[in-house]
């Protein structure tokens, strides 16, 4: 079948309409019609190309030296078309969440509890179906890579059963696209790898949708304050508004004119870094204002192969700090997308706040234009 959807076709290529062909659902395959599409900052790492290998490893993985053209968007939502043979856990009509981190429920991970860390995430960086290895999506003669397998910038997806969450049908499919992975991850990044328990102090570095989910995460878990650390005031002041008690443009800022007072020079229990793009120079800023014994959870994505930091050593051992990096804020889809979802119904978790905008899929690019500006905690696409 014809359907649109926004790709980018080389780095650094605009979001671009593009009528494509998408092939009906092989087996353990779903074909769902998409109602929301959130736009994550992680779909700008794939646009600049900084979460892609080099060309020979993307040819090892996917057959081919390229991850263009690619379908972008791995936050959304939708309602069930079709299965393929052998799909049993889904049938038309489901309402579902999308997961970036596909969940087997077989391998090692998968079985002890730890889905975010699912063997088949392997499989999500670039190439063909997880299920048979072969091509679904096409424009024009060339396979198209979708990002995280999803792909959810287009009127219709066709996915792995394994990347889908159901979920109940009376939950909100606008909230459940912005819970399928920022909200999730930055909620999880506070709660379940920073183990922000009743009344610690939690530092959130970089406030726009996943920082906002771990300010959720940890005014959740009981702390006495948190501190929103945003060089753009229009994200503190949202920050404020979702359960921030502080809010600061830099971690000096921090350092010197909020934790003297609010911690008596304590410094902060768990400190977490959902900033666009992990630069070496934040792990020492964050530490910097790490209690002893605190935490200090990267969640941001940084170039791909980045390796130099930079860190006072010293004060971490001497300190007997943690550094912690985290996927999916270490929970499970399964548990975490309708867990926070059932909050949301009840009124219990603020989500709607955090959406600034709705954009048509053609104006993805005005969306991600926007969200660089600074003027987007969150964008979403209505289909
Ligand atoms: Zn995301
Ligand atoms: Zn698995």
């Amino acid at each position: 079948m014809k359907v649109d959807a926004s790709i980018v076709s080389e780095v650094r290529g605009p979001w671009r309409t593009e009528t494509i062909e998408i092939d009906e659902p092989h087996a353990h395959e779903v074909k769902v019609k998409m109602a929301f599409a959130g736009l994550c900052r992680s779909d700008e790492h794939l646009r600049s190309g900084s979460m892609f290998p080099d060309g020979a490893i993307l040819e090892m993985i996917s057959g081919r030296p390229t991850a263009y053209p690619a379908i972008g968007g791995h936050e959304g939502s939708g309602i069930v078309e079709s299965v393929g043979e052998g799909v049993t856990g889904l049938e038309p009509g489901d309402h579902v969440a999308t997961s970036f981190i596909p969940s087997c429920g077989r391998c090692q991970y998968c079985a002890s509890g730890r889905q975010y860390l699912c063997d088949l995430g392997a499989h999500t960086l670039v190439g063909p179906m997880i299920s048979d290895h072969t091509w679904r999506h096409h424009l024009g003669g060339v396979e198209l890579n979708r990002m995280c397998q999803l792909g959810t910038f287009a009127q219709v997806i066709v996915v792995h059963e394994a990347s889908l969450i159901r979920i109940e049908p009376w939950y909100d499919l606008r909230a459940a696209a912005l819970i399928s992975c920022g909200i999730s991850t930055g909620f999880g990044s506070a709660v379940n790898r920073g183990g922000t328990k009743p009344g610690d102090t939690v530092a959130v570095i970089g406030c726009g949708g996943v920082g906002s989910g771990a300010i959720l995460g940890a005014v959740h878990a009981g702390a006495r304050a948190v501190i929103a650390i945003d060089t753009n005031p229009s994200k503190v002041e949202r920050a404020l508004k979702v359960g921030a008690t502080h809010g600061c443009a830099t971690t000096l800022d921090a350092a010197f004119n909020i934790l003297p007072e609010l911690t008596m020079g304590k410094n902060c229990d768990v400190v977490i870094i959902t900033v666009d793009t992990f630069q070496g120079e934040l792990l020492e800023q964050a530490r910097s204002i790490t209690a002893k014994g605190g935490v200090i959870v990267v969640t941001s994505l940084a170039h791909f192969g980045q390796v130099a930091l930079d860190l006072d050593v010293f004060g971490l051992a001497m300190y007997n700090q943690e550094i912690r990096g985290t996927v999916f804020g270490s929970e499970s889809p399964r548990v975490q997308i309708p867990r926070l979802l059932r909050l949301h119904h009840e009124g219990r978790l603020v989500v709607d706040e955090l959406i600034t905008r709705e954009y048509t899929l053609d104006e993805v690019q005005k969306g991600y234009d926007d969200l660089i500006a600074g003027d987007n905690v969150r964008g979403v696409v209505r289909f």
